[in-house]
């Protein structure tokens, strides 16, 4: 062995060594070894370096407990973090984070949400998306919200949107930009687009529209779709450009009409009651 590399080995060895007096919390034990007066686990244990004994420094289990927690900790953090961006980025409408399964009713709507959410691995595999409709009100936009958050939850990636925002966004764009912009939905393993319908129906909006879609249809991935317009009139719709839309997303989506009540209704009907209640009326 050359003298660098054997001085290399003394000098590891000499800052390996943990020879030290016994510190507050800890106790010399029987067989030499600093121990935790925590755990009664040794701090130290011996080991042979270079043919030399040597004491060591290691870890008592308390302070392993702690780590093993802290490292946790700091996993969950992340996990937060991550979902925290993933909502940000995928429900642009604060009051639409709100709209949770765990404060929804337990109805018929919310159970199929929550058959949904459940079994997410075959409804991307299959690609197997809705098309939520009925009235103003029913509760399609709140059972596909609680969908995308579950999802978010998850650390699945969800974009919730309507083609109004979608045509304001690609209206300052060049083609070019525009194209993109579609392409990158394919990045959410789930696209919600809501209230379909009340966006404007000019030639170019019913192009740009038709291009979302199809390009959702390319992409093989779940789309949920939520409308005021009746089924009927998806089915029989009064011009082409329309048809082209409707029939692609009716092989995409299966329709489910919603028709949970005026959930509006409900939240004022027990506003109303907590008026009664705080007013003593
Ligand atoms: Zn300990």
């Amino acid at each position: 062995m050359s003298e660098k590399v054997g001085d290399f080995i003394d000098s590891f060895i000499s800052k390996m060594n943990d020879r030290r007096e016994v510190k507050e919390n800890e106790y010399l034990g029987e067989n030499g070894l600093i121990h935790c007066n925590k755990c009664h686990t040794p701090l130290q244990c011996r080991i042979s370096l270079n043919g030399k004994d040597t004491i060591v420094s290691c870890i008592c289990k308390c302070r392993q407990g702690e780590m093993e927690r802290e490292k946790k900790r700091q996993e969950e953090e992340e996990r937060l973090r991550r979902i925290q961006k993933l909502k940000a980025n995928g429900i642009q409408e604060k009051h639409l984070l709100e709209w949770r399964f765990d404060v929804a009713e337990n109805s018929k709507d919310i159970q199929i949400g929550k058959r949904y959410v459940k079994n997410w691995k075959k409804v991307r595999g299959d690609n197997l998306g809705l098309l939520l409709w009925g009235e103003v009100g029913s509760g399609k936009s709140f059972l596909a919200a609680c969908i995308a958050n579950a999802l978010l939850e998850q650390g699945i990636p969800v974009l919730m949107t309507n083609f109004s925002k979608i045509l304001n966004q690609m209206g300052a764009m060049y083609s070019e930009e525009r194209y993109q912009y579609i392409a990158s939905f394919s990045n959410f393993p789930l696209l919600i687009i809501d209230d379909l319908g009340i966006e404007r129906s000019t030639e170019y909006a019913l192009e740009q529209v038709y291009a979302v879609i199809d390009e959702r249809y390319k992409s093989g991935l779940p789309l949920i779709i939520t409308t005021n317009l009746t089924i009927a009139e998806m089915r029989n719709p009064s011009d082409v450009p329309h048809a082209r839309i409707y029939s692609r997303i009716l092989e995409m989506c299966t329709p489910l009409n919603i028709s949970g009540g005026d959930r509006r209704k409900g939240i004022s009907r027990s506003k109303t009651d907590t008026i009664k209640e705080v007013l003593e009326l």
